[in-house]
């Protein structure tokens, strides 16, 4: 079994060149009332923002009172907060959904942390394949980057790893749980029930691999660790990648579900907000959504998260170009061969279509030519391809704004200084969706919140937190088991 390390690309983050479909010369009325039917559709107003916030706050509650609701409200076994002075080095194994990264990770205390890292790819089959080779992948890449780093382990040594696995775990102590089910295209069988950690630990030990898995936390939770290593006011931490999901800071006399034993008075709730709504009863689902989740590997489930995420923008985006196409009001009717594929339209598109500023769309011209090889296109085409792709990032960061608002005013944090630390290309690379989110939660709590909470760019929070779990395992022994 091979794994091959994939560089990281870097592209700066640029501010949406917005285009007013008022401004576009529409081909026909016909295509005019289309736009418009799609702004009506896909624009989250202000009331409705709202609603589904008072909707979220319902369903977290609900969440902390029981197992098994929609909100499932994780108690993720991480208490006590980090204050930058703690120094120390672990590993950590990060799998998110698209990629892999093992990390290494030396707190150097002062709020200090130095990181060396290596990205893996997984493979479409492993995702979907049988569950001990997708564990034995983790491993391998583990063992590659011991060697890659020149790290040895002397006698029976072990170092520590903390255990980044962001699917939705049952968490029964700090080092184990169990799967609920899978998300973000991955269905490997026979690990639903399963514990990750066991099966990791399996796979470390069948190639007689240093490592102890010492944590298991979910990429939010890690994240906010990470973020409060030199943010110490940090209330939340959020992934904005392949998925969508929040972690916060939670009283423990609140979370009336929570039977375990610490003395601990707050703990961190991994919330899997990404499966919000399942009922349908709040969030404005159109046929284009439907016809992405009804194609998606788990079909019905995660309906807020796929409104969301990397993952599915450009898919959903791709959905609703096709169906201009077939009533003949873009491209004179024609697809190319490369966007009548699914999932053919990247969701880093969408970032270089929202940046392009030049009156003749030229970035967009590229990507629908050189990249989705269509013959050629019109300016007017470009325009509504542009108009699309803007209002679906729009609305995804107007409905995670709602989820936020939920949060902060549940947890109150909106009305003193807090910090919320979002990790994942999402976040970090789509123009203005930190503007948007902010723009949202303005319109929920007025102009104070502005003043008070700031969303920062937490930078492979989900690593390097993932090594700092490992260390809180070590440090808070009274919340190894429940
Ligand atoms: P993971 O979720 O596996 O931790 P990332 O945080 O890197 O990984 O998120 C990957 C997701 O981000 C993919 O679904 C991809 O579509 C999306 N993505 C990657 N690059 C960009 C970009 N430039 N703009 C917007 N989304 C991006
Ligand atoms: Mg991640």
């Amino acid at each position: 079994m091979s794994s091959t390390p994939i560089a990281s690309k870097i592209i700066p983050k640029a501010a949406r060149a917005h285009l007013d479909p008022a401004n576009i010369e529409y081909t026909s009325e016909k295509q005019k009332n289309a736009v418009a039917a799609l702004v009506e559709e896909f624009t989250v107003t202000p009331e409705l923002l709202k609603s589904i916030q008072k909707n979220f706050m319902e369903g977290m509650k609900k969440g902390l009172k029981k197992d098994g609701e929609t909100l499932a409200m994780i108690s993720s076994y991480v208490v006590g907060r980090l204050d930058g002075t703690e120094v120390g080095s672990y590993l950590a194994l990060d799998v998110g959904g698209t990629n892999l990264r093992v990390v290494s990770v030396h707190l150097n205390g002062g709020g200090e942390i130095t990181t060396r890292q290596t990205k893996y790819r997984i493979d479409e089959k492993l995702k979907v394949g049988d569950a001990k080779s997708l564990f034995d992948f983790m491993a391998v890449c583990v063992d590659s980057f011991l060697d890659e780093h020149q790290i040895v382990v002397r006698g029976d040594a072990q170092i520590e790893l903390g255990f980044t696995f962001s699917f939705p775990v049952l968490q029964t102590a700090i080092n184990r749980g169990t799967l609920i089910t899978w998300t973000k295209g991955f269905n490997a069988s026979g690990m639903v029930g399963k514990d990750p950690v066991a099966l990791l630990q399996d796979a470390f030990n069948r190639r007689h691999t240093p490592v102890r898995v010492a944590a298991l936390v979910n990429d939010t939770v890690g994240t906010l660790l990470a973020y409060a290593y030199n943010h110490p006011e940090t209330i939340m931490g959020v992934i904005l990648g392949t998925g969508c999901n929040g972690a916060y800071i939670e009283k423990i006399s609140n979370i009336e579900k929570w039977k375990g034993k610490t003395t601990a008075d707050e703990m961190i709730v991994n919330m899997e907000f990404g499966a919000f709504d399942k009922e349908r009863v709040i969030l404005p689902l159109t046929m284009f959504d439907n016809k992405m989740d009804r194609k998606s590997v788990n079909p019905n489930k995660q309906i807020f998260e796929k409104m969301i995420a990397g993952m599915y923008l450009g898919e959903i985006t791709r959905n609703i170009l096709l169906n201009l196409i077939d009533r003949r009001l873009l491209f004179e009717g024609n697809v190319s061969a490369d966007l009548n594929q699914m999932w053919t339209f990247e969701t880093a598109y969408m970032s270089s279509i929202e940046a392009d500023h030049s009156p003749t769309l030229h970035e967009t011209r590229k990507i629908l030519e050189s990249t989705l090889s269509f013959p050629s296109t019109t300016l007017n085409d470009r325009q509504i391809v542009k108009t699309v792709v803007e209002l679906v990032g729009k609305r995804a960061a107007r409905l995670s704004a709602a989820a936020l608002a939920g949060i902060l005013e549940h947890t109150g944090a909106w009305k003193h200084k807090s910090a919320i630390g979002i990790d994942g290309s999402l976040f970090e690379y789509y123009p203005s969706f930190d503007t948007d989110i902010m723009d949202g939660l303005e319109e929920v709590f007025g102009e104070e919140v502005r003043k008070n909470v700031s969303l920062g760019l937490a930078q492979d929070g989900s690593g390097v937190g993932a090594g700092l779990c490992a260390l809180l395992a070590a440090k808070n022994s009274a919340t190894k088991d429940a």
